[in-house]
C-alpha cells in the first residue's frame, strides 16, 4: 500500500513562514492499493483538500473514516473538491455515538450546518452515504481495518489498524494513555487496546503532541508526549513510528529539534506534509 501524509498538525492549522517543512495542514491520512488512486482515507482536517491533488483530476471514489469529530479531522471535509463534485461516490463512517440515538449525518451536521458552516453534510454533491462504526473489524475498499477505541479528550475516539494482507500500518493521531495512569516510564499506560493496533505493524502513525516538558502542564487536553509514540513502537514490535499531530505553534526548526533528540534511533521519523511512504 502507498500512504500519503496529508496533514500531519494538531488542532488547528498552521499557515506560515516557520511551518513549511513540515507543514500546516490538520489531520489526514491518504491510502492506496499497490500503484492505484487513494481509497482509503483516514480523518478529514485540512489535509483532506491535498487528496483532491492526488486524484489528477479524477473524483473521489472510496471511504473517508474518521478517528473522531474534533474539528482539526473533520474541517476539510466541506473543500474536499474531488469529492464534492456530482461524480463522486463517498462512504465517510465515524465511531458510533453512545449518548443519544443521534446517526453519523446527524452528529457531524452539529458543527457542519447553518449557522456554523452554510451548508449540511447532505450539501455535499455527488453520492455521499453517513455510517457509524462499532470497535472491531470490518473491509473498507479491500483492506482489512481493525477499530479500537483509545483514550483521548472530549469525544468517543478511535484508532485504526489496516492492512492489505501484505502489510500493516496502524494510526493513532490523538491519544491520552495518561488518562489511563502514569504507566511504567511516566509516558502513560501501554493498554491494551494501543497495543494491539500497533502490534508488529510495518509503521505506527501516532500522535506526538508534547515534549516530556509540556507534559506535567498539557496532558489534560489530551496528548502524550512524543517519547509515548516512540515506546509504545518498542514495546509493540513495530517496524517504524512517524511522529504526527503536531502542536500548531511547533516550527519547522522546533520540529528538527524533536527529529534530533530521537536520530539515534532509526525507527523513528517525524511526520512532514507531502510525504509518501510505500509498504
Ligand atoms: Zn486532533
Ligand atoms: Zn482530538
Amino acid at each position: 500500500m502507498r500512504i500519503d501524509l496529508c496533514g500531519v498538525r494538531g488542532s488547528t492549522p498552521a499557515p506560515g513562514a516557520e511551518f513549511v517543512r513540515y507543514g500546516g495542514h490538520t489531520s489526514c491520512v491518504a491510502i492506496a492499493p499497490d500503484g492505484a488512486a487513494p481509497r482509503l482515507i483516514l480523518d478529514a482536517g485540512t489535509g483532506l483538500r491535498r487528496v483532491t491533488g492526488l486524484l489528477a483530476g479524477a473524483p473521489f471514489t472510496g471511504t473517508i473514516i474518521l478517528t473522531h469529530l474534533h474539528w482539526d479531522h473533520v474541517h476539510g471535509l466541506p473543500f474536499f473538491a474531488a469529492g464534492d463534485r456530482d461524480d463522486a461516490r463517498v462512504a465517510l463512517l465515524l465511531p458510533e455515538q453512545l449518548e443519544g440515538s443521534a446517526g453519523a449525518e446527524e452528529v457531524l451536521a452539529r458543527g457542519m450546518s447553518p449557522p456554523h458552516f452554510p451548508i449540511t453534510p447532505a450539501g455535499l454533491r455527488g453520492d455521499w452515504s453517513f455510517g457509524s462504526l462499532a470497535p472491531g473489524v470490518f473491509k473498507a475498499e479491500g483492506f482489512t481495518v481493525e477499530a479500537r477505541e483509545v483514550p483521548h479528550k472530549g469525544g468517543r475516539t478511535f484508532g485504526y489498524r489496516v492492512s492489505d494482507g501484505h502489510s500493516a500500518m496502524a494510526y493513532i493521531p490523538d491519544h491520552c494513555p495518561t488518562a489511563l495512569g502514569p504507566g511504567p516510564d511516566g509516558w502513560g499506560e501501554y493498554h491494551p487496546a494501543a497495543l494491539a493496533l500497533a502490534a508488529g505493524v510495518d509503521l505506527l502513525i501516532h500522535d506526538s503532541f508534547l515534549r516530556p516538558d509540556e507534559v506535567a502542564a498539557e496532558a489534560s487536553f489530551g496528548h502524550p508526549a512524543a517519547d509515548y509514540a516512540v515506546a509504545l513502537a518498542h514495546r509493540a514490535g513495530a517496524r517504524r513510528v512517524l511522529l504526527t499531530h503536531h502542536k500548531p505553534d511547533r516550527t519547522d526548526d522546533a520540529l528538527d529539534a524533536l527529529a534530533t533528540r530521537f536520530r539515534a534511533d532509526p525507527t523513528v521519523t517525524v511526520a512532514a506534509e507531502a510525504h509518501s511512504i510505500d509498504l
